[in-house]
């Protein structure tokens, strides 16, 4: 099956003129599948397209749809998560985050994933695969179907690490920049750092997008190498005064500042000299910190810091001169936060 999720204005005119058809054909399924109106998506159901190419596109194996909904849950403050099926009966789940003037997309790269860091719901079960672009544009049409608007924001924090997913992560922000008209500074890639692959993937942005203007989002969460291993064990790899450095080459390279996600785990990581350290390691560096509150996740032995502790973290951080902000976590009750994101649907409701 050739799916055409994702693919460019250009692609499809392409196809058009492959099967005998005027350039404009091509631009009318642009028109159609990129609009979170029409599903269920079918390219049957694309009527201003004459029939007998409807039925040669069909009939050569193309399609426009990828994911089915299984479940959707709504929290209180308005997020919805979804959980959708794969074509090989796996599931993934992406989350929609709306305020009055936004909306957010928190999309998944993978079906499950392999980091096992150990706060997250998303790595107890492994990883299955990848996903393919056609899978990720597919989340965001979901959640704009649902959710009955556009999406304005995209955080690839979902399931999955993205950067073990490099090639169709950076076709899927083409599209997105592209055809959905999001521009790449509104897009987060949230990663918890792989040896040479940040370098890599501003490389690969040059090479595929020819901008890198996205905003990279490091998983942090420590000030220092033997807390963070005790909370992520693929850390073991990566010394974290190496990340930094790789950091500082990546805002050298890109002119964008990154993001240091740092989850507030008490009496692990959320202490004053922890904020001392942290400080000392981001000193003099084009960077922010984005202090997150812990979700639970059952079958975890965190604990929540206390909003005090946090101010107290926050106030120490922005004393030193560090860009520091503190990101309220939304959908916790539906299991729709940071960390929060699985699989197991039995866990679901
Ligand atoms: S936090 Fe991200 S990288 Fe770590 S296990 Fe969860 S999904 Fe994977």
């Amino acid at each position: 099956m050739k799916n055409l999720l994702g693919s460019s204005l250009k692609d499809l005119e392409n196809v058009a003129l492959n099967y005998g058809q005027a350039s404009f054909r091509g631009r009318q399924i642009h028109n159609w599948i990129y609009d979170y109106k029409n599903k269920k998506k079918d390219i049957d159901q694309i009527n201003v397209l004459p029939l007998v190419f409807r039925k040669k596109l069909i009939q050569e194996g193309f399609k426009i749809n990828e994911l089915t909904l299984q479940e959707r849950s709504l929290a209180e403050d308005g997020t919805l998560k979804l959980l959708l099926n794969t074509y090989d009966n796996e599931s993934i789940e992406c989350v929609g985050i709306p305020t009055e003037k936004r909306l957010t997309a928190c999309l998944s790269s993978q079906i499950g994933c392999p980091m096992d860091c150990k706060f997250c719901a998303t790595g107890k079960e492994g990883l299955k695969r990848s996903l393919k672009t056609s899978e990720i544009i597919d989340q965001i049409l979901f959640i704009e179907h649902e959710m009955n608007r556009r999406v304005t924001n995209i955080v690839f924090m979902g399931m999955g690490e993205p950067l073990l997913n490099i090639d169709e992560l950076l076709l899927s922000i083409r599209s997105i920049n592209e055809d959905f008209e999001i521009s790449q500074r509104k897009i987060t890639v949230s990663t918890v750092a792989i040896p040479k692959l940040i370098d890599k993937l501003s490389e690969k942005s040059f090479l595929i997008l020819g901008k890198c203007q996205f905003t990279l989002a490091i998983s942090l969460h420590a000030s220092n190498q033997i807390i963070r291993e005790m909370i992520i064990p693929s850390a073991k790899n990566y010394n974290i005064e190496n990340i930094i450095k790789d950091c500082k080459r990546f805002v050298k390279k890109t002119g964008r500042r990154v993001s240091f996600e740092y989850l507030m785990l008490n009496g692990l990581n959320d202490k004053v000299e922890h904020a001392e350290e942290l400080s000392s390691l981001l000193k003099g560096f084009q960077c922010h910190v984005n202090l997150i509150q812990y979700n639970k996740v059952s079958e975890v032995e965190f604990n929540q810091t206390s909003l005090k502790n946090l101010r107290i973290f926050q106030t120490r951080l922005l004393n030193n001169g560090i860009a520091v902000s503190f990101r309220q976590s939304r959908g916790s009750d539906k299991n729709a936060a940071c960390g929060q994101l699985r699989q197991n649907t039995n866990l679901y409701k």
